[in-house]
């Protein structure tokens, strides 16, 4: 068999396994194996670029490779599941760069040849360095390094004049079909300058859709570049991320009602309703009350956010399911489709906790139950659970399907004070009559809670 033959039959394994992966990734259950055999393929792939006939420079890659994996498998084991969107952010935005470095590479060493060879080198340039530029926007912002909101006067027609003075240098470069050193260097400014102004003014709840739409992105730039390199598993690989970032942002996005064009064009700003939210008062209790009414309820249904995420409490609510459970209390979770920073957030932190699958409801599956619950158990959520996204149009949450938590009998919130949730509004669940505040940090008050139902066992 020749070396050529065998690359190519690997890449063919490699293709196969990314897809396999992503299938298995497709649930919770099957989630470990999928990383596992993506991971595998990704190993394959790379050894078996150092046995392409004419391969150059081994000390240079190994020394990427070692570079590379080192930094990864370090801020892999440090990063905080809070802090994962950005890392998402900073990774995702390392494969776009790395997409349109190879297509600069190619224009630079003149290997480009061919209307369709420069035209997919110069999309894949394009969509990757927006990418990288964006993804490094999203993640100064998310990391708190870039907390002022920058919007430019006439924001949008600036975004379009740059997007169209970029597609025409990058149809000069596809014209000539030999394109000049100044031609490829204004064409990267540009493209990189697109990334930064379309991303700047986007912020706050929005920026994990963003995130994920500059995956889809990076898995074009990618698949156009795996065309130029005349490889196909980079193609596959590339089409999968795009095809999977692609639905993943639709689905981020219908779960926040939030079109992706208003996304881009119209961000959310936190101030939309200063002023204007619910008024009354809301009302307390103590853990024990809150205890007690779980303890003695038929059915509670629980409802984790990001607070429950930032105390790390999904242990210790995991014991207190176990508790009211041999109490003969009914418990389930109800997942919110964006509740938390990430998407499946909640479920992978419930999944850490050993809480079963099936004891684990989608928002669909679940909203129906709430008015049949004793008790709905808000851990740190908010945005989720705010009924003003049923009723006020002014809301810039209005329309999001939210969790019906309001329809229980009883609603006990955990937070620790009167925070709003990430959209920056009040929460109208909050002053209602069957609503109790329990205030404290997660992890805290259900160690509290634990104490009483055990005490009232
Ligand atoms: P949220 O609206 O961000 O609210 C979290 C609440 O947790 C806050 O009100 C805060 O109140 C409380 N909190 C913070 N630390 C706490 C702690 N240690 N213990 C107890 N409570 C604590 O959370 P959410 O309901 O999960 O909603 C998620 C939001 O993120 C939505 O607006 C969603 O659109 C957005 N988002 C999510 C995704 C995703 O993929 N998941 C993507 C894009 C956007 P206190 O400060 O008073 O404690």
């Amino acid at each position: 068999m020749t070396a050529k033959l065998l690359v190519d039959a690997s890449y063919f394994v490699v293709a196969v396994l990314f897809i396999l992966g992503l299938k298995a990734m497709a649930s919770p259950v099957t989630a470990r194996k999928g990383i596992v055999w993506a991971g595998i393929g990704m190993v394959v792939a790379t050894l078996v670029t150092f046995f392409t006939p004419g391969m150059q420079n081994f000390g240079l890659i190994i020394l990427a490779i070692v570079i590379g994996g080192v930094a990864a498998w370090w801020s892999g084991k440090v990063v905080k599941m809070t802090d994962m969107p950005q890392m998402v952010a900073i990774y995702n935005g390392m494969g776009g760069g790395a997409a349109a470095a190879i297509a600069a590479l190619e224009f630079a060493r003149g290997g480009v040849h061919g209307v369709v060879f420069t035209t997919l080198a110069t999309l894949g340039a394009l969509i990757g360095a927006v990418s990288f530029s964006g993804s490094c926007v999203a993640f100064a912002k998310l990391q708190g390094l870039m907390n002022k909101a920058w919007r430019l006067p006439a924001q949008n027609a600036v975004n379009i004049v740059l997007a169209l003075v970029t597609i025409l240098v990058g149809v000069g470069i596809v014209v000539s079909g030999d394109p000049t050193p100044t031609q490829i260097i204004t064409f990267f400014v540009l493209s990189l300058v697109l990334g930064v102004i379309i991303t700047l003014p986007i912020g706050g709840a929005d920026m994990p859709v963003v995130i994920s739409l500059f995956n889809a992105f990076t898995g074009l730039a990618v698949g156009f570049e795996g065309y130029v390199l005349g490889i196909p598993a980079l193609i596959i690989a590339g089409i999968v991320v795009g095809a999977a970032g692609t639905l993943l942002t639709q689905l981020m996005a219908k779960a926040m009602n939030r079109p992706i064009t208003n996304i881009l064009f119209s961000p959310i700003t936190g101030e939309a309703q200063a002023g204007s939210g619910p008024t009354g008062t809301m009302k307390e209790c103590s853990s024990m009350d809150a205890a007690s009414m779980m303890r003695y309820a038929q059915k509670v249904i629980i409802v984790p956010g990001y607070g429950m995420a930032v105390a790390g409490a999904q242990h210790k609510v995991y014991e207190m399911t176990k508790l009211l459970e041999e109490a003969g209390v009914e418990v389930k979770f109800a997942i919110h489709p964006v509740a938390g920073r990430m998407p499946g957030h909640m479920n992978v932190l419930l999944a850490e906790a050993g809480v079963p699958y099936e004891q684990i409801f989608d928002l669909e599956e679940i909203n129906e139950e709430f008015s049949q619950a004793d008790v709905a158990l808000v851990i740190g959520a908010n945005d989720v659970v705010n009924p003003v996204a049923r009723t006020d149009k002014t809301s810039p949450i209005y329309g999001m399907p939210i969790l019906n938590a309001d329809k229980a009998q009883n609603v006990i919130v955990i937070k620790r004070g009167k925070g709003a949730g990430y959209s920056g509004i009040e929460n109208a669940l909050f002053f209602e009559e069957n609503c109790r505040l329990c205030y404290g940090s997660a992890q805290g008050v259900v160690s509290e809670m634990i104490g009483h139902v055990k005490s009232l066992s």
